[in-house]
């Protein structure tokens, strides 16, 4: 095995954070980069108002940057939205897209988040397309269909090179912010079923990152990473101090 790790892993601050806090935490962020592998990437998701901000602190650094959500227009009379040219902008590399809380919260559909994923590709961002199943769902032994179909409403949509330039997050929602990861035999077989659909796409989406996130946390992202088809993790709660998130993301290098 190579010592040179590829794994990629993202922050997502959710409606966190604030200038001064968000100052600490960059720096630091970016101090403790400095002594990572260099096959590691990390990156932060932070609120819009914050990405000017996070374009000053982190330019230039090994940290990247981007937002938790997009509009699904191009541009025009939609109050309120932000669109991925709008992000690219402030030099911002990610977009995650159908994350659980909007598509609970804010009922977003497969549709729309296939939508919001192809916005994001045509400026130029790399959408992280969230997947995951209800507690509910899971119990009733519907978790390959749900992610089935959220998965192939975004790879219908998208050409294979378009595809091949994403990021995949497998996210049970019953994971989230619980305090309690997935298991490694669950994450296994799911990560092996999603890569098996990412491939039947073409080749290279075969082989695009498929992150974990679901209570990541210093004692789980080892083992959590070290399973087979996990190429990496989102994080919400535990990316917000540098104390919890930088050792997850030593876990990975
Ligand atoms: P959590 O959130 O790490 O706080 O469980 C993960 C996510 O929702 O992306």
């Amino acid at each position: 095995e190579s010592s040179v790790s590829t794994k990629l892993v993202i922050g997502n601050w959710k409606m966190h954070g604030g200038l001064r806090s968000n100052e600490v935490l960059l720096n630091a962020l970016v101090d403790g980069m400095k002594s990572m592998p260099p096959g590691l990437k990390v990156g932060v998701c932070v609120p819009f108002p914050y990405l000017a901000q996070a374009n000053a602190l982190l330019a230039g650094s090994r940290v990247e940057w981007g937002v938790q959500d997009l509009s699904s227009h191009h541009e025009g009379a939609y109050t309120g939205e932000v669109s991925a040219v709008m992000a690219a902008d402030f030099g911002t590399r990610y977009a995650i897209v159908g994350h659980s809380e909007r598509r609970e919260y804010h009922r977003e559909g497969a549709i729309l988040v296939a939508e919001k994923a192809e916005r994001a590709l045509e400026a130029g961002l790399t959408p992280i397309v969230c997947v995951g199943e209800t507690a509910e769902e899971r119990e009733y032994a519907f978790t390959e269909r749900v992610l089935s179909a959220q998965l192939s409403a975004v790879l219908d949509r998208l050409s294979v090179e378009q595809a091949a330039s994403m990021v995949l997050a497998y996210e049970p929602v019953w994971a989230i912010g619980s305090g309690t990861s997935a298991g490694v035999d669950d994450v296994r077989d799911v990560h092996a079923f999603l890569r098996g659909q990412l491939a039947a796409k073409g080749e290279a989406v075969g082989r695009i990152p498929v992150l974990y996130g679901g209570s990541l946390k210093p004692e789980n992202a080892a083992a959590l990473f070290a399973v087979p088809n996990v190429d990496g993790g989102l994080v919400g709660g535990a990316s917000l101090s540098a104390d919890k998130f930088l050792p997850i993301c030593e876990a990975g290098a």
